[in-house]
């Protein structure tokens, strides 16, 4: 690579996923310069080439884009605060997780002090960073997101660009964050229900597969329903899930298996019910969960 301003980056963080962000950064010919609380974890990288900074307001002084990867806000502030000063004419990139209220505020911050913000939403675990098919998405100024689009595609291969507001990639990651959390709980639920009964995990994985699977296709069919405030229950009535979901829930207790989880399922669906909605679908806990908002 030819050297040039946007050829050089600083990174502040470096958890693993901070760490396969530098170690991208760096296979990719650009200049790194580091600062981490820990400082030992950025021995490799240092040993790579990377320049640890000694300082988080050297760290920011050092160059335009300032790539944060930190745990939450308050971490994000007690590393900026101290760096006020050199905050003017940077470009923050922060894939810190955050409510969306956070990134709206951690963004207006950065513009008293002259600095910008991309919001980021990474979808990819840490292996998977600097991996062509990884991706990752952006909320901010858009002008800023195209003008720095390189850097951004040297950490995950793929970047978009959802909307002006830095709360939006927030908001986005917490509902993909949030279905991944449930998810995998209702997967190790499940697993855990196989080994009460003598089953590994790797027993039900077609099972777990063709479930994931399903549930990838009905999103898709829901969507047009819900949005168009259709519950019919033509396919599914919630009622014949009340009956499905208690059997779940006895499985798991026969066997004495947690039933933390599937008796708050049982609890959703009865309270389905108590409002009326035996006969739609089961898509009509939506609206029993939270109003539309538009
Ligand atoms: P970690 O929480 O493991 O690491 C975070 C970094 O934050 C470390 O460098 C740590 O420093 C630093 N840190 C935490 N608190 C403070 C503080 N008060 N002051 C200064 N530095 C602090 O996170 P990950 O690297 O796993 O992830 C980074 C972000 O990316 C998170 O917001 C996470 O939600 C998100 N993410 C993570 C994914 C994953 O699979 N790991 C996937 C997608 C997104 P120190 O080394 O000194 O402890």
């Amino acid at each position: 690579m030819s050297s040039s301003a946007q050829q050089s980056v600083t990174l502040i963080g470096l958890g693993p996923m901070g760490l396969a962000m530098a170690e991208a950064l760096l296979d990719r010919g650009y200049a790194v310069t580091l600062w981490n609380r820990t400082a030992s974890r950025a021995d490799d990288l240092v040993a790579r080439g990377a320049f640890l900074a000694s300082s988080p307001a050297a760290a920011v002084a050092a160059n335009e884009v300032v790539i944060l990867s930190l745990t939450d806000y308050a971490a994000v502030d007690a590393v900026l605060e101290p760096a006020a000063s050199a905050l003017k004419g940077r470009v923050l990139v922060n894939l810190t997780s955050a409510t969306p209220e956070e990134a709206r505020a951690g963004s207006r911050l950065a513009a008293e002090r002259g600095a910008a913000q991309l919001t980021g939403g990474v979808n990819s675990a840490p292996s998977g960073i600097g991996q062509p098919e990884s991706s990752t998405f952006y909320s901010g100024p858009r002008e800023v997101f195209d003008r720095h689009r390189p850097v951004l595609e040297a950490l995950t291969g793929q970047v978009d660009h959802r909307g002006e507001d830095p709360g939006l990639a927030a908001l986005l990651y917490q509902i993909g964050v949030g279905m991944f959390w449930t998810s995998m709980l209702g997967y190790w639920q499940a697993v855990a229900l196989a080994r009460a009964n003598g089953l590994t995990a790797a027993d039900i994985l077609p099972t777990a597969r063709e479930t994931a699977d399903t549930l990838s296709q009905l999103s898709a069919f829901y969507a047009e329903r819900i949005d168009a405030g259709v519950h019919v229950g033509d396919v599914d009535r919630l009622a014949m899930g009340m009956a499905s979901v208690e059997h779940v829930l006895r499985t798991n207790a026969d066997v004495g298996v947690d039933t933390a989880l599937p008796a708050a399922v049982v609890d959703l669906f009865r309270r389905g019910m108590d409002a009326g909605h035996g006969a739609d679908s089961f898509s009509s806990l939506v609206d029993v969960m939270g109003k539309p908002g538009k």
